[in-house]
């Protein structure tokens, strides 16, 4: 059965956006560390933000309620007020950053719009998310959007079930192991990879290198080719 349904991740797939997140915590660590004795304030940081997902989820609002938790907990409750002030700030000023999409990615999909059905599917905040797609003018080029809490074989299931003919004729791109690729090959739909240089720590996989529908690019421009050699 040939490929009708393309799906793609958005943060760093689409437009940079992990980068972001470095910069906010390195300006955080910068604020913090003359209050703490603690080194590692990223790991201190990564573990609120685990142990947070299952309150707030993923996205810049959950990001910052966890690095305020973490600044209160990391000083012993002495963080002075104007602190925390700076800290919601750099929050906010991460939704100031345009999602600027990566080179070669508007041309790919204009030549597979039309042949394919094209899909987002993204975690986040609702809010967010529908501002970087609106910012990076992308939206006309997708068939639908769908923002989802959590990325599970199930998400991948019902959408392609929902969006497309199912998961066997459906295709999934994205920089994320965890969340893009497992669970869509676990579907039943094609996986396919495109690594970026900066991976948060809770997104990081094995490869699943001897899975016959998992496949790896180094850039997007070569998506269509591959999708040709898969359909063919
Ligand atoms: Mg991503």
């Amino acid at each position: 059965m040939p490929l009708s349904t393309i799906a793609f991740d958005a943060d760093d797939t689409l437009w940079e956006n992990e980068q972001i997140f470095h910069l906010t915590e390195q300006r955080f660590r910068e604020l913090i560390a003359s209050h703490t004795k603690i080194e590692d304030l990223g790991q201190s940081l990564l573990e609120t933000e685990r142990k947070n997902l299952r309150y707030y989820g993923y996205g810049i609002k959950g990001f910052t309620l966890s690095m305020i938790e973490t600044a209160i907990e990391v000083t012993g409750g002495t963080i002075p007020a104007r602190d925390i002030q700076e800290i919601i700030q750099a929050g906010r000023e991460m939704r100031d950053h345009p999602a600027s999409p990566f080179p070669h990615v508007e041309r790919v999909l204009k030549s597979l719009t039309g042949d394919y059905r094209l899909l987002v599917i993204t975690k986040g905040d609702l809010f967010d998310q529908e501002r970087k797609i609106a910012q990076s003018r992308l939206g006309g080029y997708f068939d639908d959007v769908e923002i989802v809490s959590e990325k599970t074989a199930a998400t991948y299931r019902r959408i392609f079930d929902q969006y497309g003919d199912g998961p066997g004729r459906s295709l999934m791109v994205g920089n994320s192991l965890k969340s893009d690729i497992l669970p869509a090959l676990e579907a039943g739909a094609y996986g396919v990879h495109i690594p970026h240089a900066l991976t948060w720590a809770m997104e990081q996989a094995e490869e699943p290198l001897d899975h016959e529908k998992f496949h790896q690019l180094q850039s997007i421009q070569d998506l269509p080719d591959l999708i040709v050699a898969l359909s063919s």
